[in-house]
């Protein structure tokens, strides 16, 4: 019998039972050979056959075009704020960035450090319950590239729309939607993503960047930040994070297991409208976003009284819901529901809010 709580954490997030289970059983012997997988040389064939096989399942999974590498990398998705421009942003070039909430912003602010950054267009014109439409970004014309954040985790914004940018890079930070419905890599030049939500553990940020886009570092680029040094060492320039890149390879399994990425948006539609629907019905709860960029994998909500949060937490604690409070900089609720929840996270959930409500609307 399992024991294991509903977990609703933005990241690091919940992983699937059954990936867990097998990282488990192979913990102390991997596969016969009297070893774990992080007590293994990172250049050993069986590592190697390891992170090939990962790579492979991520590259099926995305239908990932052959010209582009995979890489995957360390220092978060944070890191990738300054590894883009360095990578990406001649010296006197121009890059395009649009504002979304938190996390887009945080890459506008560490771009700065390296050029020229035109924030394009911000989601704070509408409060941030809704994202500009293309019409109304002021793009530079021969920008470098355009980034933006597909997904804001902390806010609940998200595209359900591709940027179209003509030659410009389309550069994206799909760090909290990865994985969670298809997408057409082909459109972008770049995505990147931390592991921490629909991926894996934390410790690895995947790189899917156009071959193209490789080899324009700036000469100060520090050799571990240069995406081409990654790609000619195939990610293991230096010790990767082994551990890391092999759970999320059983995650990738796990993924082509369920269907893959068509059988996650199914059961992620599933979740998101049974949610914002009961939140929508609801006079006690409520979800301001505007319906169609509303997140499908973090959704952020208030009840009618802040002054209730805290017995509304301490409530969902004692069900094993958990990790529901809000980030620190919104206050109120959010419930990250990505890939490895299933559609009873949300059920058992929102049976809570219903008895919550009527005990004290
Ligand atoms: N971008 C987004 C959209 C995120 O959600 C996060 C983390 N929550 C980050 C960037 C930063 O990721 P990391 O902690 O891996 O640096």
């Amino acid at each position: 019998m399992s024991n294991r709580a509903f977990n609703f954490c933005a990241g690091p997030a919940a992983l699937p039972e059954a990936v867990l289970r097998r990282a488990q059983g192979e913990m102390l012997d991997w596969h016969g050979k009297g070893l774990s997988v992080m007590e293994m040389s990172h250049r050993s064939d069986e590592y190697v056959a390891i992170a090939e096989k990962a790579e492979q399942d991520l590259r099926d999974l995305l239908s990932v075009p052959n010209n582009y590498k995979v890489l995957f990398l360390q220092g978060g998705a944070s890191q990738q704020f300054a590894e883009i421009p360095l990578n990406l942003l001649p010296e006197n070039g121009t890059a395009d960035y649009i504002e979304t909430g938190i996390w887009s912003k945080k890459a506008i602010e560490e771009g700065r450090r390296y050029g020229n950054i035109n924030v394009a267009a911000s989601a704070k014109a509408y409060d941030y319950l809704n994202i500009p439409g293309q019409n109304e970004w002021n793009l530079t014309p021969g920008a470098a590239y355009i980034h933006y954040a597909s997904n804001e985790t902390i806010g609940g914004l998200e595209f359900d729309w591709v940027p179209q940018t003509g030659d410009v890079p389309l550069v994206v930070d799909m760090s909290s939607d990865i994985l969670s419905r298809p997408v057409d890599v082909s459109q972008f030049g770049m995505i990147y993503a931390g592991a921490q939500k629909n991926i894996g553990p934390s410790g690895l940020v995947v790189v899917i960047i156009r071959e193209d886009l490789l080899g324009k570092a700036r000469s100060v680029c520090p050799t571990m930040l240069n995406y081409k040094v990654a790609a000619d060492n195939g990610s293991m320039y230096n010790t990767p994070a082994s551990y890391s890149w092999y759970l999320s390879g059983l995650v990738f399994e796990w993924l082509k297991e369920q269907g893959g990425v068509d059988a996650m948006e199914k059961r992620n539609r599933a979740k998101k409208d049974l949610l914002y629907g009961f939140i929508d019905r609801s006079a006690f709860y409520s979800n301001p976003i505007a319906v169609n960029v509303r997140s499908w994998m973090n959704v952020p909500f208030r009840l009618a009284d802040e002054r209730l949060d805290k017995a509304f937490l301490a409530g969902a604690d004692e069900r094993r819901l958990l990790n529901l409070r809000g980030h620190r900089s919104v206050g109120g609720m959010r419930a990250s529901i990505y890939n490895a929840l299933g559609l009873d996270a949300v059920e058992a959930l929102i049976a809570y809010m219903a008895e919550f409500e009527k005990e004290h609307a």
